[in-house]
């Protein structure tokens, strides 16, 4: 097929008067009049003009020059790109889930919230907390409602001058905002070079003004941090709550509960762990577990089963308030309970060990070639920091470039900010040992071509779409509209 008869914007096919739709005559006489004058367009709109056979061609094709996970392997470490099954979209999908609306009555939408009670039992299972909120629309407002539910807690006992959250310089970029964004101050505590929390500092910068210490376990690097219950004791004895960042879950899962290593709050990405779609900035949701004692701070409403058996929503006035318009991303939480019920207790314990496993076969076939900063078996990602061999200039950008040629997407790239080039792997537990293996070559013959054609190298992606684009004048200076171009 001639592809790019069709790669132009839709506005370029545009003939004047050609039509892709025909309508029957306007019978209903005067239907401008009853438009109030002000409101009238006075020009016709600018519409393209074009036929029906080209708009499906033009869109069909389109939707082709995208890379999703459904069209290939996608590495993207801190974010757990697994594949979404497509049970999960059927069930989201039904009309009896899809027409719902948040205002009827209880009495009529028994079923959906009795949906959103059983995923948050599965989550506080899962998790080991005594009580979670689905409502947080992603992990970033997650962390935002378990800072708010800590902030409750200690304005609950009085203790009021608890306005410091500590984070390893190693955290994701959300979690000193979102501590900024519920008007707290960030400390950052420094990691040791395998990108574990440096005790000793932490121990330094605990005192009365801490309201939380955030963490990531495994962390940014995929690291195993072995000091969690020593680091619970000297949060909780310094007055503070220790928070976890639970946006990748995946490594633990069926493993391990952050509530049992002494987490008193802790966020789930669904659109990650949880297999529901994510990328280009939504829907998900991030809902947030609180362990015994400050389920009372949970936003409003809540879900509750009363004593005769009725599922209602709750309001009270010791939560929150609201945090979300009703009850969070409902089709989101749909498919995450449809994922979790269809794994079963049983098979959801070998997601962890899967992942772990297939991010450790990747980094030990590749560390003879890809600089390996950490040693030691890492969980579900992995990061290196580039080429071992850099002499010829090829960066981390070059290979996740010319990964695109070769059918897949780039892992994460320059984070985390600990190395210079850094290319963080994880491959999450969804892909076949096939799939694994041809990366694996693909990766190796990318560091082969480094050596001999590193101009070449340099100059990729050649089979993509779009090559490759100017990101700086793109940030600064965007075209957004067909006008503009
Ligand atoms: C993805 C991620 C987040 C943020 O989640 P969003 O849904 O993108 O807001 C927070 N922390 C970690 C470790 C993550 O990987």
């Amino acid at each position: 097929m001639n592809r790019e008869l069709y790669d132009k914007l839709i506005f370029e096919y545009s003939k004047p008067g050609r039509q892709g739709f025909s309508l029957p005559r306007r019978d209903c006489k005067d239907v401008l009049g009853s438009i109030p004058a002000g409101l009238r367009r006075s020009n016709a709109v600018n519409l393209p003009e074009v036929d029906e056979p080209t708009v499906v061609r033009h869109y069909t094709n389109q939707s082709t020059n995208n890379f999703g996970v459904d069209t290939g392997f996608y590495p993207l470490g801190s974010c757990t790109m697994k594949y979404n099954p497509k049970i999960n979209e059927a069930l989201a999908a039904d009309s009896t889930i899809a027409a719902l609306h948040p205002t009827q009555p209880a009495d009529t939408v028994q079923g959906a919230l009795e949906l959103y009670w059983r995923l948050q039992k599965a989550l506080c299972t899962i998790g080991g907390m005594a009580e979670f909120t689905l409502n947080p629309f992603a992990g970033a407002h997650g962390e935002l409602t378990g800072l708010m539910v800590i902030r409750a807690y200690h304005a609950s006992r009085d203790d009021r001058g608890r306005q410091v959250v500590i984070v390893p310089d190693s955290a994701h970029g959300t979690n000193p905002a979102s501590a900024a964004v519920a008007g707290l101050q960030v400390r950052q505590v420094k990691s040791m070079p395998d990108g574990t929390v440096d005790l000793n500092d932490l121990r330094d910068k605990l005192d009365d003004s801490v309201a939380a210490v955030m963490l990531t376990n495994p962390n940014t690097i995929g690291m195993f941090e072995r000091n969690i219950p020593q680091i619970a004791e000297m949060v909780h004895a310094a007055g503070a709550l220790l928070y976890y960042d639970g946006a990748n879950l995946n490594p633990l899962l069926g493993v391990a509960r952050p509530g049992d290593m002494g987490f008193d709050v802790m966020h789930i990405n669904l659109h990650k762990t949880f297999s529901t779609p994510h990328g280009g900035g939504g829907p998900g949701a991030g809902p947030v577990g609180v362990r015994e004692g400050l389920e009372q701070f949970l936003p409003n409403p809540r879900v509750v089963l009363d004593a005769e058996g009725n599922f209602r929503t709750e309001c009270t006035d010791s939560a929150l308030g609201r945090v979300s318009g009703w009850l969070g991303n409902y089709t989101v939480l749909v498919k995450a309970l449809a994922y979790i019920l269809t794994l079963g207790k049983e098979h959801i314990k070998m997601v962890g060990p899967l992942a772990t496993l297939n991010a450790n076969y990747i980094m030990h076939s590749l560390r003879d070639l890809y600089l390996l900063p950490v040693e030691g078996p890492c969980k579900h990602e992995f990061v290196f920091d580039g080429l071992i061999d850099k002499s010829q200039g090829i960066t981390t950008l070059n290979v996740a470039k010319r990964l695109l040629d070769y059918g897949f997407h780039a892992p994460t790239i320059y984070f985390p900010l600990l190395f210079h080039e850094s290319l963080m792997i994880e491959p999450t537990e969804t892909e076949s040992l096939e799939t694994l293996d041809r990366f694996i070559e693909v990766m190796r013959s990318i560091a082969l071509e480094a050596k001999e054609s590193p101009d070449m190298l340099k100059n990729a992606p050649f089979n993509t779409p779009v090559r490759h684009p100017d990101d700086t004048e793109a940030a600064l200076h965007p075209k957004v509209t067909y006008d503009e171009l």
